[in-house]
């Protein structure tokens, strides 16, 4: 049983590394659970680096400046060779949330990296420098960010909606707000709070703006989509395609708010077929419900 044994060690380094709300010094995860990959928008790059068992963490890249921004970077050494390879310079992180495997990377990156504007919308962030909160701005070189406070997952979290020069391919970072097809656990909020950001200001964001999450939990979420609305195609194709990435070890993210209105339950709790599952109309009271439900969801 040295298998169990050893589990139980790393729940052990786990919890004790969550009570001091560092990273642990061990290396947890031998193999990553995604390839890097680089997306390509006109005036910047976004580097997806998966870290822990299902985390991502992202370089923003302004490609006129080649400055950049590293997004929730629990493991600071991977983080500092993705910039690396890039060739250009860090001067930026983005925290979406207090909690530790987005922020518990914080201080030792800027141990290494030296001083570093740290953004984020909560008190509880380590080496936090630029508190923000709805409607604040900053930029990375170029690169216009606009912070949307998303409160419920923790009471603190922000999404960053970020455009360049040409104004075309925006990019959403929704930290545990968002996921693709999915949303985060109400931990510190309420429904309300969750539709207030989901679809009052994620869905307004223009429909090609592409969406980068903090976990990959797609094809679970997915799953869960299917439940609530058996018969959409949309659900259908998007397993079909997010689990033929999965088992080449590819990423499902990023995807667009286009695509989210289209299969995430969550997003859609102003449409009948997903009113109907839950037997209410009041899209909050729909919202409160499907999240009660899928927390306790298991897919066969
Ligand atoms: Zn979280």
């Amino acid at each position: 049983m040295w298998y169990l044994q050893r589990a139980a060690s790393r729940l052990a380094i786990i919890g004790a590394s969550l009570k001091r709300g560092t990273l642990p010094r061990l290396q947890l995860v031998n193999h990553s659970h995604s390839s890097e990959v680089l997306t390509k928008h006109i005036d910047m790059r976004v580097r997806l680096i998966p870290a822990l068992e299902d985390n991502y963490m992202y370089l923003i890249i302004d490609e006129q400046t080649k400055e950049c921004a590293a997004v929730d970077p629990v493991e600071p050494d991977k983080v500092l060779s993705a910039v690396e390879e890039e060739g250009v310079k860090l001067n930026t992180v983005i925290t979406t949330h207090h909690h530790w495997d987005h922020a518990g990377g914080n201080e030792k990156l800027l141990e290494t990296a030296g001083k570093l504007k740290v953004y984020g919308g909560d008190e509880r962030i380590g080496a936090l420098t630029n508190k923000v909160t709805e409607g604040d701005q900053f930029n990375i070189g170029s690169l216009k960010v606009r912070c949307l406070f998303t409160p419920c997952h923790t009471s603190g979290h922000i999404c960053y909606f970020i455009t360049g020069p040409s104004g075309e391919e925006p990019a959403v970072l929704t930290g545990d707000t968002l996921f693709v097809g999915g949303c985060g656990k109400f931990f510190e909020g309420t429904a309300k709070e969750m539709y207030t950001a989901l679809v009052e200001k994620l869905a307004s964001l223009p429909p090609e703006t592409k969406v980068y999450c903090g976990h990959e939990y797609t094809v679970s979420n997915l799953k869960f989509a299917a439940h609530v609305e058996p018969s959409s195609n949309a659900v259908k194709s998007k397993i079909a395609w997010a689990t033929s990435q999965r088992s080449k070890n590819e990423p499902t993210v990023p995807s667009t708010i286009a695509e989210e209105m289209q299969y995430n339950p969550f997003m859609r709790v102003r449409e009948s077929s997903v009113q109907s599952h839950v037997g209410k109309e009041d899209p909050v009271q729909v919202m409160d419900l499907l999240r009660t439900e899928k927390n306790n969801f298991r897919a066969t």
